[in-house]
Formats: C-alpha cells, structure tokens, sequence
C-alpha cells in the first residue's frame, strides 16, 4: 500500500513569533511540494501563533509532548486537549531528549500516545536506540521492544505515525547506512503492518533526503536543526517521492 510520506519539523526548544513570521512567509504555493504532508512541532507555547500563521498554506501544526492526563493539577506541563484546541493535528510523543531528559519510560510514551489519541490528535511515537545500544548489536531488539510497549491500545492503521530516531544520529551528522535504516524499518513494519506511516529521523537534511526517504518502509521523515528554516525544510519536502 502506497502510503502519503509525511515530513514532519521538530523546533525543539527553538523559535520566536517573528522566527514563525518569517517561516510562514516561506510557505508560498510556489514552494510547496504537492506529494506529502507537511507538519510543523514548534514549542507548546507557539502552537496557537504557527497554526494561526500556517492556516490555508498547507502545513498542519504539532505538539512536542503532551501529558498523559487529560487535565489537572500539573503545573508547567500541556494537555493533547489544549493542544487541540489551539490548533495542532499530531503531538511527538516518546522524543529520546524527552526520555532522556525527564525520564519518560516505554509506559510513559504510551499513556501519553493514549491521551493523544483521545484528544483527537496523532501521537508521532519515537523509538531508537543508543550508540552503546547498536554497537552490542542490539539495535533491532531495543526498538523492536521500545515499540511494542509504548503503541497505545486500539491504534488503527493511521491513527498513529512511528519515528525511529537512532538517539546517535539526532543532531550528530551522522546517519546510519540506508541498509541499517532499511532494516529497522523492516522490523518496525513487522510490529504495526501496513497502513501505518514510520518516519526516519536523524541528521536529515536537503543533501542526505533523496537517499534516505526512498529507502524501503520510509514513510518521510522527522526533522530538526534542517526544519528551523522554510528553505531547507521545503527542500526536504521536495525530495520526498510521490505516493
Ligand atoms: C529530532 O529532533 O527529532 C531530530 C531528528 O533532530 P536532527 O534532525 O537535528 O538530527
């Protein structure tokens, strides 16, 4: 089954309202790719601006996390609902700087994969594996399980989006081999059949994009530091093939 490629933009802890302005004004009907799905993550706190700013020219807008609660008393942290209502589609959920840095485990990424899903919005779900990790030759079986125990119940081919982020390669430069992709994709796939997009991520950029999304079960592509300009986010786009 042909499956729509999905380019997604992580903003990470990045942007401003004028850096959103000037983004937006790069989105011109001339520069958009007509084949994939365009998504923008920018901080909790821009959500409403960029989806303000990107109505009506083609990029839907995301969340970075949310909580897995639907509401409470818990200060500091976004709930899939108020991401919902300010306008966002999709929410990352289980980003390795996410479980790195607040210690988010497999059930964790689940329970907030769940309230994603139940706010209406589409959990990305990451998994990938560290340096240490693929170098015992354990890369599949990490994701493989990372995968299993964080998929929310009753996720419907797509209702959900896969990333698989080899912790090693985000914000390195580095990429693993289209081999080494190929195969993790191929047990990822194995985990959530067909109908279900699995995105890779990691140093893409505009010179490594053409190669990378056309390896095999490579759905598009979650992006970073290259998605913090509409220049090299676009250029991206554009090398995704047509479903
Ligand atoms: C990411 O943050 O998910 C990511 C893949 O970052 P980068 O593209 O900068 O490696």
């Amino acid at each position: 089954m042909a499956l729509t490629p999905l380019i997604a933009g992580n903003w990470k802890m990045f942007g401003s309202r004028a850096m959103a302005s000037r983004f937006a004004e790069g989105l011109t009907p001339a520069a958009l790719p007509t084949g994939p799905d365009l998504l923008i993550c920018p901080p909790a706190a821009l959500v409403g601006l960029v989806a303000s700013l990107f109505a009506g020219r083609g990029v839907s807008v995301g969340g970075q996390d949310c909580h897995a609660k639907a509401e409470g008393a818990h200060t500091g942290d976004t709930s899939a609902a108020l991401l919902a209502d300010l306008g966002a589609r999709y929410v990352i959920v289980g980003h390795s700087e996410r479980r790195a840095d607040h210690g988010e485990t497999n059930a964790t990424v689940r329970a907030k994969a769940m309230a994603a899903l139940a706010a209406g919005l589409t959990p990305i779900l990451c998994v990938g594996e560290t340096l240490a990790e693929r170098d015992a030759g354990q890369a599949i079986t990490i994701v493989r399980s990372q995968l299993q125990d964080s998929l929310p119940d009753g996720a419907t081919a797509g209702a959900v989006v896969i990333a698989y982020e080899p912790v090693w390669a985000i914000g390195t430069g580095r990429t693993p081999t289209v081999a080494d992709i190929a195969e993790v994709h191929a047990a990822l796939r194995a985990v959530v059949g067909d109908g279900v997009r699995i995105l890779y991520g990691g140093s893409v950029k505009p010179g490594n994009a053409a190669e990378i999304l056309a390896v095999a079960n490579v759905n598009g592509a979650l992006i970073g530091g290259a998605s913090l300009a509409a220049s090299d986010f676009l250029a991206i786009a554009a090398a995704a093939p047509t479903a």
